[in-house]
């Protein structure tokens, strides 16, 4: 059977002189004059191969072949762009679009004939598929039509991608992506509870499953439910202990009692990179939604993917320095290293060393009313303020969020509580100004040292915490001394 081509070009004179050279070789040619009239063609005529100029007035050639490439129906029919000089953008926008081969128009007749044959062996359309389109000549939308719905695809895709991307300014404030993230997701994914969390490379690391409520007042039942069912679902990929969840939006009204099992739907995402979990992502519903067949669900899972990753690999640089970035104090890899050091060493020599925790009083009331960079500020200055009230050989560690540590080595309580009611009474004292605004803040601090029954020293880490928490349960702005 003749091959038959499908000719699109916009110049009269062109297009004769083409087409006569290619039905004298054979061919059955179908001239289209433009690219929605060759649109059209494509059903009717069912061609072996589309060769097209790529310069025409209206729907030019790229878009004719993005446009027939983005469609199951069209994408097998080979297409060939005929450039004016072998110009490279062509060439690349051409590949862009899917097209096939390029020729210049400069070409000799016999040479673009031997290139049809040769494309349209490569890529040969099966009989059926050509039937199928020409059953559909009638029903197919106006090219305009779909060249609209394609533009318009495009550029959702691109401004979904760019959201997403601009979220990556925030990766060292985890709370801030988070709110952003949320604030992203909400805006086109519908749920009742959203939740998020990133997997630390650091093994010790508390697991948070960040959570949204939008502003509802869910009970704390159902929130740990849904934080257990997440975190179950993310176990195929990695044991997880020690989880908690925190709910990032402030709670309004009444308390809305409803059940896990009230949820219609639901979709937990483990985000796995390089076969490692990066971190999940949830969302659950009362409403009939299949999250799978959302639109731009695959768009939004590898933008996720993106940020994840990039969280990932910058927690991970945070984990293999010594110093906390915020505060320049030493992190919390750290203080697991240097309390087990210290440890052994008064356990072989023995001598008294003191170790106290310190948390700020109402710290997210600061964040909330304040800001997140406000926050920061504090976190700096606290731990300013701590290397002031202590001496050289202590040893300061930031240990958390809003939390941090202080190891006094050859120091008994007597000799600790000094400086640490000192700090206490500085922070207290301290008039914090952050751009012009002025806040006060106040700091609970839990006292130990290394008693006999404390055997190791993750014990004498939990009586510090022990004595923090009847510190905050006491009216905080205090220190209290672990209680042999
Ligand atoms: P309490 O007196 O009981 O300690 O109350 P609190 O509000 O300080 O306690 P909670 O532990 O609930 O809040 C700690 C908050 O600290 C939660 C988190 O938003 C904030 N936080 C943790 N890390 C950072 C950080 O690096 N920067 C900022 N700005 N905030 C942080
Ligand atoms: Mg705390
Ligand atoms: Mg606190």
């Amino acid at each position: 059977m003749a091959i038959k081509i499908l000719l699109v070009e916009d110049t009269a004179t062109e297009l004769q002189f083409l087409k006569e050279g290619l039905e004298s070789g054979g061919f059955v040619v179908e001239a289209a004059s433009n690219g929605s009239e060759a649109y059209k063609k494509v059903y009717s005529f069912a061609p072996d191969v589309v060769l097209s100029d790529i310069v025409m007035p209206g729907i030019d050639g790229y878009q004719l072949c993005r446009m027939l490439k983005n469609d199951e129906e069209t994408k097998k029919i080979p297409v060939i762009l005929l450039t004016v000089m072998d110009k490279k953008i062509d060439t690349f926008w051409g590949k862009k679009a899917g097209a096939q081969l390029f020729l210049s128009k400069s070409i000799d007749m016999k040479e673009l004939i031997s290139q049809v044959v040769a494309t349209v062996r490569r890529y040969p359309v099966k009989e059926e598929y050509k039937l199928a389109l020409a059953a559909k000549a009638d029903s197919a939308s106006p090219a305009q039509f779909k060249l609209n719905s394609i533009l318009n695809d495009l550029l959702m895709k691109s401004i979904f991608s760019s959201e997403f991307r601009n979220l990556s300014d925030f990766l060292n404030y985890e709370r801030i992506l988070v709110e952003k993230l949320f604030s992203l997701l909400s805006s086109f994914v519908e749920y009742h509870v959203a939740g998020i969390y990133f997997a630390s490379p650091d093994d010790l690391a508390e697991n948070i499953l960040y959570i949204d409520t939008l502003g509802r007042n869910l009970s704390k039942n159902l929130l740990n439910d849904v934080s257990y069912d997440f975190f179950r679902t993310l176990e195929e990929h990695k044991t997880i202990k020690d989880t908690k969840f925190e709910v990032v939006k402030m709670l309004l009204g009444k308390e809305m009692d409803f059940q896990i099992s009230d949820f219609t739907s639901k979709i937990v995402i483990p985000l796995v990179f390089d076969k490692k979990l990066i971190g999940g992502i949830c969302f659950y519903t009362r409403h009939d939604v299949n999250y799978s067949s959302f639109r731009y669900f695959d768009i939004m899972i590898s933008e996720l993917l993106a940020i994840f990753k990039m969280k990932y690999q910058y927690t991970e640089k945070e984990f293999m320095s010594v110093l906390d970035g915020l505060t320049g104090l030493y992190n919390r890899r750290q203080l697991e290293i240097g309390l087990e050091q210290e440890h052994n060493r008064t356990k072989r020599h023995p001598a008294d060393f003191s170790l106290a925790i310190l948390d700020i009083d109402f710290f997210k009331k600061v964040n909330d009313t304040y800001g997140h960079q406000y926050g920061d500020y504090v976190l700096k200055t606290v731990a300013d303020l701590m290397k002031q009230a202590f001496r050289k050989t202590d040893l300061l560690y930031r240990y958390g969020g809003e939390e941090f540590v202080m190891i006094m080595p050859e120091t008994g309580i007597e000799g600790a509580i000094i400086p640490v009611q000192r700090l206490r009474n500085m922070v207290e004292e301290y008039d914090f100004e952050y751009n012009g605004v002025k806040a006060k803040v106040t700091v609970s601090i839990g006292l130990t040292m290394n008693y006999q029954d404390l055997l190791t020293s993750a014990d004498i880490l939990k009586s510090a915490d022990e004595a923090l928490y009847r510190a905050k349960q006491g009216g905080r702005n205090r220190v209290v001394l672990h209680e042999q």
